[in-house]
């Protein structure tokens, strides 16, 4: 594979990911903490200039016009994600790659498999996802898509030692599955004084609950009506 730059040696590798490491929790005390309690702004955009500078020598600055990292604490499915806007062509590239504040503020104790590595800290998971992540950046850039082809893999591994592109990192549907709460099971939770019980049918940051009820806003095929909740997870049990 030819890059436009010298990929790193395998001891680079974990030398770049601690350096970086240092460097931002240096300068971000929520960083610090486990679980992590918070992430500044703008120790995102230096976890970018200094990945950029020791492992693609610039080049991912020299090839989108802009390249925002953001923090969604909304995001609950993915850990993190690349997303771009299409360009017809030309090299007027946007770009941004979105982490999960809900996956990072979670972990607390490694290790945590990742990417084909095992990584102790929930801070170490964070930079590993977001190596995956410029990976995407870099494929766009260099060929115009990206995915998880053996293209991909190969650049992972040749950039960061990622052997996989997998995570075990805790969702929240997994969490709550481990409480016996998934879709379609039934769930009991308390609301203005009363025990109300309904149906699972979505888990995010907080469930779906759809509970019988004859002046409920939604019907089901049978005719039967519901009302819909959003609950916390930590108030619902399953009964
Ligand atoms: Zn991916």
């Amino acid at each position: 594979m030819s890059l436009p730059f010298v990929p790193p040696t395998p001891e680079q590798i974990a030398q770049h990911r601690s350096d970086i490491l240092k460097a931002l929790m240096a300068q971000d005390a929520g960083l610090r903490c486990v679980p992590v309690r918070s992430i500044q702004p703008s120790t995102l955009s230096l976890m970018l200039t200094l990945y950029d500078a020791r492992v693609f020598s610039g080049y991912l600055s020299r090839s989108y016009r802009a390249l925002r990292v953001t923090l969604s604490t909304r995001m609950t499915s993915a850990a993190g994600k690349f997303i771009h806007a299409r360009v017809a062509r030309g090299r007027a590239r946007e770009a941004e790659i979105r982490m999960s504040g809900d996956f990072l503020f979670r972990l607390k104790d490694g290790p945590f498999l990742l990417n084909g590595l095992s990584v102790a800290t929930p801070q170490e998971a964070f930079l590993v996802v977001f190596e995956h992540e410029l990976c995407h950046a870099l494929e766009y850039a260099l060929y115009g898509s990206t995915g998880h082809s053996a293209r991909f893999v190969t650049l992972a591994n040749t950039l960061f030692g990622h052997t996989g592109i997998r995570h075990s990192l805790p969702t929240r549907k997994t969490q709550a599955a481990a409480n016996g709460l998934i879709c379609g099971a039934q769930a009991v939770f308390s609301f203005q004084g009363r025990s109300l019980c309904g149906v699972i049918t979505y888990i995010g940051k907080t469930a779906t609950v759809m509970v019988p009820d004859s002046s409920g806003a939604y019907r089901d095929k049978k005719g039967r009506r519901y009302a819909k909740y959003r609950v916390p997870l930590p108030l619902l049990r399953p009964c």
